[in-house]
């Protein structure tokens, strides 16, 4: 196949180039580098099966040749409004990525009668009322909540996906993820991941927001990729979670990340919340995932998070 993967350059995106790549396709990797950082692709530069195209997706796509297949991940994708890359200090390339981005990579898509993935996310059932979260609960969203530049930009690209499913027969797939982490995570993004393994590396206390008691369900990025990869090859236009149905408070999640870097400054409480409408219950139902795509994940978090370290320490050993 010849893929054009959008938002190559970041840390989901970077990671399936790499899969592709080593599954035997070739590769167009496109992106505007908003959040992400052209080091993440640097070792595929001299890969023949490998082209970068530079450009923002919310404007008309143009790929030369045919493609297979369009997997649509270029979008920000922290909640953190403490970083410069937080989707709530870009809220209009945000909605322009999911909205218009998802137009124009649906049109490649179309127009070469490819095979279309879309990066859609757990944070379109919102604070959920409804736990675990299976792909038939609807959500809870505030429309005009903090959150909504991305939550409503992602409901807005699966309504866009399922359309040209639907009227235009496009093959579609929808993947929604939930909380994933490892090697290429941006340090400065403001994710909850890296930002308890940068501060435990440093030997500084771990910042937890609210009461610590709100869950998440952390993936290693292995596990989704392989996920992502089946339900690509699958035949199902349906959303499909992917994530790892361990569920951890984020207090759990820090006391784990302390105890395996060993970092003895312990925890701060903050208290307030860092945005409002903070989901506190997530967990995926990867039942669909299980029947479908004969998919589970493999790594646990203890291991993830083993995993995960030496890419930070690197990464904060230098300065770029
Ligand atoms: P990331 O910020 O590392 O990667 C996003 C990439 O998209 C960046 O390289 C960025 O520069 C690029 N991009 C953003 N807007 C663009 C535009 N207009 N034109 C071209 N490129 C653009 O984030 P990530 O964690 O790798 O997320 C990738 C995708 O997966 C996003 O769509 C995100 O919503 C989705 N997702 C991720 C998670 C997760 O836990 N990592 C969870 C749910 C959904
Ligand atoms: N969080 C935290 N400390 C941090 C960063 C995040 O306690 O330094 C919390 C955040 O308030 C949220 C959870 O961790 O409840 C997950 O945050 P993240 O940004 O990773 O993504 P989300 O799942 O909220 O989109």
């Amino acid at each position: 196949m010849r893929v054009l993967i959008t938002g190559a350059a970041g840390f989901l995106g970077s990671h399936l180039c790499e899969l592709f790549l080593s599954k035997g396709h070739q590769v167009i990797g496109m992106d505007n580098f908003i959040t992400g950082h052209a080091r993440n692709l640097a070792h595929l530069a001299g890969n023949p099966d490998f082209t970068f195209i530079r450009h923002d997706v919310s404007d008309f796509i143009f790929v030369p040749g045919h493609v297979d297949a369009v997997l649509h991940f270029a979008s920000p994708a922290s909640p953190n409004p403490a970083s410069p890359y937080g989707y709530t200090n870009l809220p209009i390339q945000t909605m322009k990525a999911g909205a218009l981005g998802t137009h124009n990579a649906l049109g490649v898509a179309r127009a070469n009668k490819a095979r279309f993935l879309l990066a859609s996310t757990s944070e379109i059932y919102g604070d959920p009322q409804v736990h675990p979260q299976r792909e038939d609960y609807w959500g809870h969203v505030d429309p005009n909540g903090e959150r909504s530049v991305y939550d409503e930009a992602k409901r807005f690209a699966e309504a866009l996906t399922m359309a040209y499913h639907r009227f235009h027969g496009v093959e579609t797939r929808i993947v929604r993820i939930f909380n994933t982490y490892g090697p290429r995570m941006d340090l400065n993004d403001g994710r909850v991941v890296p930002n308890f393994l940068k501060q435990a590396i440093e030997k500084k206390p771990l910042t937890v927001y609210g009461d610590g008691q709100q869950t998440r369900s952390f993936c290693y990025v292995s596990d989704l990729i392989d996920g992502i990869y089946r339900l690509l090859l699958s035949d199902e236009h349906n959303p499909v979670n992917i994530g790892n149905p361990t569920e951890n408070t984020v207090m759990e999640l820090a006391e784990e990340i302390n105890r395996i870097t060993e970092n003895p400054a312990g925890i701060i409480v903050k208290k307030e919340l860092r945005l409002g409408h903070d989901p506190q219950r997530r967990r995926p139902d990867i039942t669909r995932a299980k029947t479908i795509l004969g998919w589970e994940p493999k790594v646990s978090l203890a291991e993830g998070i083993q995993k995960t370290i030496p890419y930070f320490k690197e990464r904060m050993s230098q300065d770029d």
